[in-house]
């Protein structure tokens, strides 16, 4: 956390506003007002590390929100996005602390709206070493 917010830490996490929906595997943020969005159904069924890793980068999404950057910028495709890239990158960043191995963090990075091609151009902007395509991810849907 203090590495994404720094000395406003305290303050964002006490701010956040935090919106549990009904509606099957979803993480977000708003882009109207950058509060977060989960899944109720997720949050109870999804695997633990995902969701970690899930919330992190949402939580890196909030930052770029704070920040004014754009978070659906739609001249770039999902998986080239300045805004999901950043995202990406801290979380891998982070997966390999927690010491999670380059297979574990590609079969989080896979998921089953991605593409082949797309994951592939995902894995390598985030220097992860996927040497094959690991099978269709769970029901994860993040923004
Ligand atoms: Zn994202």
């Amino acid at each position: 956390m203090k590495r994404i917010f720094g000395k406003d830490t305290d303050g964002v996490l006490s701010n956040l506003r935090v919106e549990f929906v009904g509606r099957r595997g979803y993480m977000g943020v708003s882009e109207v007002d950058g509060h977060m969005i989960i899944s109720a159904d997720y949050l109870g069924t999804g695997n633990t590390i995902d969701i970690y890793l899930d919330f992190i980068h949402e939580l890196v999404h909030v930052k770029q929100f704070m920040e004014g950057k754009e978070l659906f910028d739609h001249n770039f495709s999902y998986v080239e996005r300045p805004t999901e890239v950043e995202a990406y990158r801290f979380v891998v960043e982070e997966a390999r602390r927690l010491g999670l191995g380059d297979k574990r963090i590609c079969n989080y990075l896979k998921t089953e709206w991605m593409t082949d091609e797309e994951f592939k151009r995902l894995a390598k902007a985030v220097d992860v070493s996927c040497a094959k395509t690991p099978r269709k991810g769970s029901n994860r849907n993040l923004n």
